[in-house]
């Protein structure tokens, strides 16, 4: 599949963390970026999934038939290995505000030692469809939760992924730092190399 010079994507999201960090990637390429911002009528996709990657393809595909651009939706979310992979999919449900969530992460958290039993990972599954079908990429970043949050960037649970190559949290990281290493970035890397395949 190939995105044709200056062609419209629109991002299946209204999630503006996940946007910021999506343009800054693909800014060099000659795509006029949208989003469901730019479409504020469009009812919000059930994620019914049981994975991430379903869950890109259903947003993805949803967005599609809706509007007929080239929409490409993110899944994403925080796995940590003592919880059984919890939030898993549930990441963005786990409560209801970002702080709710750092919140009830942590006291989940209390009695596992670091650094083994505090391991975790974020996962991002991009899913993109247009008319000439689709293309599905995962990627996955490595870290460990923190005892306390630390810094103020980015959004979600970045506060309290500690990274381990940086010594800091996701949180402290500039975007610039946080767009080189993170799952969302890793994932947008494999789509751009299918998309020019
Ligand atoms: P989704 O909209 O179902 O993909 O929700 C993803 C949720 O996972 C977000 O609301 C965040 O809570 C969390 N999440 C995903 N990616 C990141 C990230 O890069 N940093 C921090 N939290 C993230």
């Amino acid at each position: 599949m190939i995105l044709p010079r200056k062609s419209r994507l629109l991002l299946a999201t209204r999630n503006l963390g996940k946007c910021r960090e999506i343009q800054a990637v693909l800014a060099d390429l000659e795509i006029q970026i949208l989003t469901l911002l730019d479409f504020p009528t469009l009812p919000e996709v059930e994620e019914t999934g049981a994975t991430f990657a379903e869950n890109a393809r259903l947003k993805a595909r949803y967005c599609w038939e809706q509007t007929s651009l080239p929409s490409l939706a993110d899944d994403s979310g925080l796995a940590v290995d003592a919880l059984g992979g919890r939030p898993g999919v549930q990441s963005a449900r786990f409560a209801p505000s970002d702080s709710e969530r750092v919140v009830r992460l942590l006291a989940l958290m209390r009695p596992f030692e670091p650094p083994d039993q505090r391991k975790a990972r974020f996962l991002c599954a991009l899913c993109l469809v247009s008319d000439s079908g689709a293309l599905e990429v995962e990627a996955s970043v490595e870290g460990r939760i923190a005892a306390n949050p630390a810094g103020e960037a980015g959004f979600g649970y970045d506060p309290i992924f500690y990274y381990p190559p940086l010594g800091r949290t996701f949180g402290q990281l500039t975007n610039a730092e946080k767009n080189a290493v993170s799952h969302r970035f890793l994932a947008l890397q494999k789509l751009r190399a299918k998309l020019v395949e």
